[in-house]
């Protein structure tokens, strides 16, 4: 008997402003559980995005218990996405590099206020 599992489902292109679908499998088999999913049988959010032609891709599964579920939930999915998280790294890399060309002129800073301190 296997453990409950997570699951985070990832909607391209979005249905209006749903992304993401967490859930979670108690008795473990999630693959069941997403098939239940896109055949209309689970939650009629899914339902509606095949409907409609997203593609639902399972991004997430691992072992948890509801208050995963819940966090992931309250998170919309999109703080937890590993599709969507690359996204924010690559504009975090942007950012990166400005403070490279800033930290550099901090680097110089230090340098007027030694000599301010020898002085
Ligand atoms: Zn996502």
């Amino acid at each position: 008997m296997n453990g409950p599992r997570c699951y985070l489902l990832h909607l391209d292109p979005p249905l209006a402003h749903a992304r993401h679908y967490a859930g979670i499998a108690l008795d473990g088999d999630v693959p069941r559980r997403v098939r239940e999913h896109v055949t209309g049988h689970g939650s009629p959010l899914i339902a509606a995005a095949v409907a409609a032609g997203c593609q639902v891709r399972v991004v997430l599964d691992v072992p948890g218990d509801r208050g995963l579920e819940r966090r992931w939930h309250n998170a919309h999915g999109t703080r937890v996405c590993p599709e969507c998280k690359p996204r924010r790294r690559r504009a975090a890399g942007r950012q990166l590099r400005l403070f490279s060309s800033t930290g550099a002129a901090h680097a110089a800073a230090p340098t007027p206020r030694r000599l301010a301190w020898a002085a």
